[in-house]
């Protein structure tokens, strides 16, 4: 062969093209009518659309439509003895059903914004006869949706195919041969003999390839054959691959849509597995198999038969891939809990470990949280994300807070989309960072992040890839597997240290700041209503609403789900998720208050004219302020307990404080106020000392331009001035022990009107503020410089706290310019510090000695901006913006002496987003005190975060953790008397019985940041 005449690598892929070309020829029209609706309707009422017959061409839908298809034909005679196919693309998704109305095969349009370097999105091809007689009748239903795999239209909903074609296996045989030879080539040196042998092997195809007939191909695949034959040897680096079809439950379209995608994706998986014996595939998320078990129960029957074949994978361990920045702790807990539940009861299997690839960043709580769920591993890929840094390793271990480890994999191909073709192979091999050390990594192939998953076209490589000389061998199987056989090599991967944080999607701790709101609420409330329930059960034995709870919990949990909580997804997502958050809410509290009720009947309360119950659910006492018919109390609460006052006494004799425009002053503090309303000056009368930085002011309304996304705003974004809101009117009051300047400020059409609150004995300055927001692109900023200086800030995380570099020395510390916190984050020195606490927010910036929270983030929703003119519905605004709406939030600045452990932020931050209740009662003999505490503990770092029912019998689950960081030993004091009291795991299985003192006391030791979880049978 000369050089001249032979093909160049990008004339084989021209080629390549041909031959795919030829696989399918067109040879009858299928008709088509269609049943088209705004939303989705199950098969049986598949005729109340719109009926139209259609043709190709034709738009028969806009973004989110459906329709039930129904598609006839009939076989040509002269197909007789081919391999029949139908082709069918509507420019949308697709499920065909059987006539029963159960998935058979998802079929995804081929056009679709897609990103095409991981493979082509589209399934168009079905089987109807292998060796078809002619003549057959073709009657074929599917449940369509007009969008494409990423929730887009495409080409304006029109009909693109819809015809009986004749599948030419050879060509179609020679297609995937050629196309993994012609990938093999490229990762191959051009100097091996190797990739000159399959250079000219594939030449000589081409020189072959005329007719493109299956003469030829038959021919061409005998070229190529001994190419394919060939096997690789010993192998220093096995690839462990896993079908995977990566399933937003919300992202570009709606729930709804995402439950659809579901059937789509699981039909597709079942229609392949019948022609692909080695193929293994892996799903996540029990929400998506509890979908399928809701709305498409014979499919449901069929997945799960797989999953006891061991063929499809149930892969752990969350109820859905949640966020983990923004999830309290007792959430991620019952992410696990729900998620291992779901898959113990419905398949009998137990995932060891969890399954995040696209989660934006993973707290340094979720280790121990792993390991106390019997969760040994953890696999992502998301931190190759990151924009700064590049994460240094693939397998390692990973140590949280509590010093905890767990093994933990990031794929080296850096995708959960792979396109299981060599240059994938190859890929994995070059970057795998530990392959000097270990022998093994995992790849996830298939289409995703729609849902969809692997292919044929996947397949069909990986059935020549098994062990190809020239790349690692490849070998299909789960993710188990994988993770056993791995982690023998563990004892030699290295270490990191703390939070995995993403460099990247830092406004996700702010977009959608409503969303976050609910779900702070949402999670308070269900820790108090959980409490209440409990305290009736164990005092009268009254009922505990067990799969009610289960109900509700599963909804708060999806909504965590890492493309809804942290504000990525459309607005339809927000307009549901809020909707239902409100009724949600509304049902806890009233159970809540209906509960503390039953509590109040079962206190003495004779001789009080007017009984009025005062809760608190926190583990240490709280003496504060309340206000009950306009008269002030100021009443001290006994931990976990309750006090009792009549609301017809005498207020407490208030003590004096002043509030003028510029000022505001209690016992132990001074705050002055500047012209334009910000805080000249925190002064703290009992410690002598400013608050505030020499010449500067804090509590500034900062509106910057942001012109990001959801995800992202831009780094420089503070090196542009920002504009500032106008205060316009500043109105002094005083409320008993309350000092209040309510500030009312203006930008735009927005307005923001804050009471900003400095209440007798207390250090902490409230700013309850309520926000009408109209401006868009802007992101809203509050700041406090502070006198204090600290090379580190603390953030309270979930379970514990960590420390972040207030500098940036080092691209790792610039990196962390905007970091998630729960309820606060702090600037200590050893003797003072300021925490910021918040009920709500979760972007906190602490550099040099600014504490910055950031309040919200009016950008564009996702997927607006491609949202063409056209499309947009009659009355619906052209372009929808985040956060243009009314906000109501609190946050509280909360200077301390001492730092953030001397100073008890920790406590602080708990008391602001668990206020005390109090619940009017009747007069009425009942056998309990009037004063109680249900639960005592002696040390005060010793938190109760959870007490529960457990899920599986009568017991009390009561969890509690160590928040100062340091070694504590604790008496736990229940004011019922206990017969038996066990520690468990978080997953609350027994794991020792503790001695029961006194009849109705433990004693526990608790290492720095541990979680213990205690099930206490009460008698
Ligand atoms: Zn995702």
């Amino acid at each position: 062969m000369s050089q001249f005449q032979c093909y160049t690598g990008k004339k084989l892929s021209h080629l390549l093209n041909r031959i795919r070309d030829a696989i399918y020829t067109e040879i009858a029209p299928l008709q088509i009518t269609g049943w088209c609706t705004p939303e989705p309707l199950p098969f049986e009422r598949r005729l109340e659309g719109m009926k139209r017959n259609l043709t190709v061409g034709d738009k028969w839908g806009n973004l989110f439509d459906c329709a039930w298809f129904h598609f006839t034909g009939t076989v040509p005679e002269s197909a007789a003895g081919k391999h029949v196919v139908v082709l069918l693309d509507v420019n949308g998704e697709m499920c065909l059903v059987d006539s029963q109305g159960v998935p058979l095969r998802g079929l995804t349009n081929l056009k679709s914004l897609y990103d095409y370097s991981l493979g082509g999105p589209g399934k168009r091809v079905f089987e109807i006869n292998r060796q078809a007689s002619g003549k057959e009748k073709i009657d074929l239903w599917a449940d369509a949706g007009c969008n494409d795999l990423f929730g887009y239209l495409t080409e304006n909903g029109t009909i693109k195919q819809a015809s009986i074609a004749l599948c030419n296996d050879d060509m179609r045989t020679l297609f995937y041969d050629f196309e993994v030879l012609l990938d093999l080539m490229k990762v191959l040196s051009k100097e091996s003999a190797r990739h000159q042998q399959i250079f000219n092997a594939l030449n000589k195809v081409g020189h072959l390839l005329s007719q493109f007939n299956a003469e030829e191909a038959r021919a061409g695949h005998a070229i190529l054959l001994p190419q394919l034959q060939k096997k690789g040897g010993d192998a220093s680096l096995q690839i462990s691959a896993i079908g995977h079809a990566h399933l937003d439950l919300a992202w570009m379209w709606p729930i709804r849509e995402s439950i659809r995608k579901g059937a789509r994706t699981f039909a597709t998986v079942l229609y392949l597995m019948e022609r692909y014996p080695d193929y293994i595939f892996g799903a996540s998320q029990p929400q998506l198999f509890d979908w399928m078990k809701q709305y498409y129960p014979e499919l449901y029957q069929k997945i799960k038969a797989k999953v006891h074949a061991g063929r499809i994978e149930a892969q752990g361990a969350m109820w859905v891939e949640a966020d983990t920045n923004i999830s309290g702790g007792e959430a991620l807990v019952r992410q696990i809990l729900h998620g291992k539940r779901f898959f113990k009861q419905e398949f009998g299997v137990d995932p060891n470990y969890l399954w995040l690839p696209d989660v934006f960043g993973y707290s340094a709580a979720l280790p121990q949280l792993l390991k106390k769920s019997g969760v040994d591993y953890f696999m992502t890929q998301k931190l190759s994300w990151s924009l700064i840094n590049n994460f240094p390793y693939h397998s390692f271990h990973w140590q949280g807070i509590d010093g905890t480890t767990v093994l933990t994999h990031m794929l080296p191909e850096e995708t959960y989309n792979s396109a299981a073709a060599p240059h994938s192979v190859h890929k994995a091999e070059s970057q795998y960072r530990e392959k000097a050390v270990s022998e093994h990594c995992l790849m996830l192939y298939g289409i995703g992040d729609g849902g969809g998953g692997p292919g044929a076209e996947h397949l069909e490589r990986l059935t020549r890839q098994k062990n190809l000389n020239g790349i690692c061998p490849v070998v299909q199987e789960t993710a188990a597997h994988f993770l056993a056989k791995w982690a023998k090599d563990a004892a030699q991967f290295p270490r990191w240290v703390g939070e995995l944080y993403l460099e990247r999607h830092q406004g996700t701790f702010t977009t959608n700041a409503r969303n976050k709101w609910y779900n702070r609420k949402i999670e308070c409330a269900l820790r108090e209503l959980e409490w209440v329930l409990t305290l009736n059960l164990i005092q009268s034995h009254q009922s505990y609403p067990t799969k009610r709870l289960e109900k509700i919990w599963r909804e708060v949990l999806l909504y965590q789900f890492h493309d809804i909580l942290p504000g990525s997804s459309i607005k339809r997502v927000y307009d549901e998720s809020i909707a239902r958050y409100q009724q949600l809410l509304k049902e806890v509290n009233q159970m809540m208050e209906k509960n503390y009720l039953l509590l109040t009947e079962q206190i003495n309360t004779t001789g009080i004219k007017q009984p009025l119950v005062i809760f608190n659910s926190l583990s240490w006492e709280r003496t504060e302020w309340i206000k009950v018919n306009n008269q002030w109390f100021e009443i001290t609460v006994p931990a976990c307990g309750y006090q009792t006052i009549d609301a017809t006494a005498e207020s407490t004799e208030i003590p004096t404080v002043i509030a003028t425009e510029n000022q505001l002053e209690n016992d132990l503090m001074r705050v002055t106020f500047a012209t334009d309303g910000s805080i000249q000056s925190i002064y703290d009368k009992r410690v002598k000392r400013e608050v505030i930085a020499s010449g500067q002011t804090a509590n500034k309304f900062a509106v910057y331009a942001d012109d990001g996304d959801a995800w992202d705003f831009r780094m420089d974004y503070a090196d542009f001035a920002p504009r500032f809101m106008e205060l316009v009117s500043a109105l002094p009051r005083i409320d008993g022990p309350q000092a209040i300047l309510e500030q009312t400020y203006r930008l735009g059409h927005s307005e923001l009107v804050q009471a900003i609150t400095l209440t007798a004995g207390s250090r902490r300055i409230d700013f309850n503020t309520q926000l009408n927001w109209r401006e868009t692109e802007t992101m809203l900023r509050t700041a406090f410089p502070v006198a204090i200086h600290a090379e580190d800030a603390t953030y309270e995380i979930q379970f514990g706290h960590v420390q972040r570099p207030t500098h940036q020395n080092t691209s790792w510390d610039l990196a962390k310019d905007e970091v998630p916190a729960q309820k606060w984050g702090d600037l200590s020195a050893r003797d003072y510090g300021v925490a910021l606490l918040n009920d709500s927010k979760y972007g906190y910036k602490i550099k040099g000695n600014v504490i910055d929270l950031n309040l919200l983030r009016s950008v564009l929703y996702s997927g607006q901006r491609l949202v063409r003119d056209e499309d947009v519905q009659p009355g619906e605004p052209h372009h929808a913006f985040t956060d243009q709406c009314e906000h109501t939030f609190t946050y509280s600045l909360f200077p301390h002496p001492g730092d953030h452990i001397g100073g008890g932020v920790v406590q602080a931050g708990y008391e602001l987003n668990h206020p005390l209740k109090a619940i009017p009662a009747t007069e009425k003999a009942g056998s309990n005190p009037t004063v109680a505490s249900f639960i005592k503990l002696n040390a005060p770092y010793i938190i109760l975060e959870t007490v529960k029912k457990a899920e599986d019998s009568e017991e009390i689950i009561v969890r509690l953790y160590e928040a100062a960081h340091r070694n504590t030993a604790v008496t736990i004091h229940f004011s019922q008397p206990v017969e038996t009291i066990e520690e468990a795991n978080l997953m609350e299985e027994s794991v020792q019985a503790l001695p029961v003192k006194n009849k109705n006391e433990v004693k526990l030791e608790f290492q720095p940041f541990e979680i213990k979880t205690l099930k206490i049978k009460f008698r």
